[in-house]
């Protein structure tokens, strides 16, 4: 049904609002995703920062140890002359090869880096003591006289000066020591030693550097994330309120209102407002359709004063009330005749006014209906036999009236038969009426009788109508 626009709707459409939630949800989350990739970078970064240093810190302690290992084997071997320290010397410097193995793994970091040209000089550096080295060992090997073909290449390469050559034996082991131990090989190990820790303090600051950039890089995202978080949460908390008061609470106030049989309060979104003025233009139809078709039912359509049908249910109503009321059964009298001599117009006219005269003449809490025909009957409400005179007027009024008509009507009077009850409308009370109604016919019509107890009827009551 569509509706008849009265006047515009205002209000949220949930089309709408929905549309918004879910494109500000989607780009919240774009945004956090991307700032979660971000810091997951960041992060790597971080971690291969640290990678690096922890890797340059094994470098260093190999290379330091490395160029140690060959320092203390050459030493030995100086000093003692026994050949597993030359040989152990000469397996470091051809197999285990530690400063070697530093250097390379630095490579793959710090290629072509200033940092990486420290640590070669370093390694220059220790390359050559190891030619001093090698030399104080041959000295000792040629003072100890090893057979020069038991040697190792680099010392059959080797060849001693001829001052050297002249030391003699204990000259050239002096000679050896001094070279290995001097303050001039000491000075070029510190050299190395300063290399190292140059290339190492380079290391941490480009290190630490780097790790304070990705960490202030880091710290940005995360809090950019907090906030992306902090934005969903205030959406979603939004959408719930705007779920609550734009669809929960609407559906709670309509069940409500159907449930009640009421119209609907007009709340909640826009769609939810025009389903209740909608509801409400229903509601209004029904409710007046309904009103109508109970009018119908309940009044009689000629006269406009209520029914036998409605008589019949306010029967039943005062059936159960133990209440004093009274009982009027009225018929107008020789109707057939104003039929047959004024047309059926004029006796549906007749029958208006006198539905007329009884609602004008009785209390608005008293009943006039058409039960029939010409037959009418009011119930009167808290009324007893006390007010019988009273009664009578109204009934004497109305058949007055009724003999002085309007011009062009003719004259016709009602006779009324009435009876009294203490205990509501017992199924006794209309068979009295009826009785008293019959008795008023019996004796001449025109006028209003009351069930009497003490007064002997005639009619056969099988023949009352009602009852
Ligand atoms: P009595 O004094 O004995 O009542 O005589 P009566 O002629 O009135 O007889 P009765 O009450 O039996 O007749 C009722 C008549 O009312 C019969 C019928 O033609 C007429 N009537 C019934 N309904 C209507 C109606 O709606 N309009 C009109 N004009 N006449 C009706
Ligand atoms: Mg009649």
């Amino acid at each position: 049904m569509k509706r008849n626009i009265r006047k515009p709707i205002k209000g949220i459409r949930i089309k709408n609002a929905n549309f918004a939630m879910i494109l500000v949800s989607c780009i919240l989350y774009i945004l956090l995703i991307s700032a979660t990739i971000h810091a997951s970078r960041q992060y790597h970064d971080v971690q291969k920062a640290m990678d690096t240093y922890i890797a340059c810190g094994q470098c260093d302690t190999l290379l330091t140890s490395g160029s140690a290992y060959l320092t203390e084997q050459a030493r030995l071997y100086v000093v003692t002359a026994k050949a597993q320290y030359m040989d152990q010397y000469f397996t470091e410097v051809h197999t285990t090869k530690r400063r070697e193995t530093a250097v390379e793994e630095l490579k793959a970091y710090y290629d072509g880096n200033e940092i990486y040209s420290i640590l070669q000089s370093a390694l220059e550096e220790s390359n050559k003591l190891m030619v001093q080295e090698i030399y104080a060992m041959k000295l000792v090997a040629v003072a100890e006289g090893e057979e020069a073909g038991s040697l190792p290449e680099e010392l059959k390469e080797i060849q001693l000066s001829e001052a050297d050559m002249g030391l003699g034996q204990e000259g050239m082991r002096k000679k050896a020591q001094d070279m290995v131990f001097g303050s001039e090989y000491q000075g070029s190990k510190e050299e190395i030693a300063g290399h190292v820790s140059r290339f190492m303090d380079s290391i941490q600051e480009a290190t630490s550097r780097r790790m304070g950039k990705s960490a202030d890089n880091l710290e940005a995202t995360m809090s950019r994330q907090r906030i992306l978080v902090s934005i969903l949460f205030i959406e979603s908390i939004i959408t719930f309120i705007m779920i609550i008061l734009l669809i929960v609470k609407p559906l709670q106030v309509y069940v409500k209102c159907i449930r009640e049989d009421k119209m609907m309060e007009i709340t909640g979104s826009y769609e939810f407002k025009y389903l209740a003025l909608t509801y409400n233009d229903i509601y209004e139809v029904n409710a007046t359709n309904e009103a109508m078709l109970r009018y119908q039912a309940e009044h009689d359509p000629l006269t406009g004063i209520i029914n036998r049908g409605a008589f019949d249910q306010l029967k039943q109503i005062f059936h159960a009330k133990s209440k004093s009321l009274g009982l009027l059964i009225i018929d107008v009298d020789k109707f057939k005749l104003v039929n047959d001599g004024y047309g059926h117009e004029m006796g549906d006219q007749i029958l208006k006014r006198v539905a007329k005269l009884l609602e004008e003449s009785f209390r608005a809490t008293d009943y006039p209906a058409r039960i029939g025909g010409d037959e009418f009957a009011v119930i009167l409400t808290n009324v007893s036999e006390n007010q019988k005179d009273i009664i009578e007027g109204k009934i004497a009024h109305i058949n007055d009236c009724l003999l002085h008509p309007p011009k062009g009507m003719p004259r016709v009077t009602l006779s009324v038969g009435g009876a009294f009850s203490d205990d509501g409308f017992t199924d006794d009370l209309y068979r009295k009426a009826d009785l008293a109604l019959y008795d008023v016919k019996e004796h001449g019509r025109c006028g209003c009788r009351f069930y009497d107890e003490g007064h002997e009827y005639h009619k056969d009551d099988k023949k009352c109508e009602g009852c």
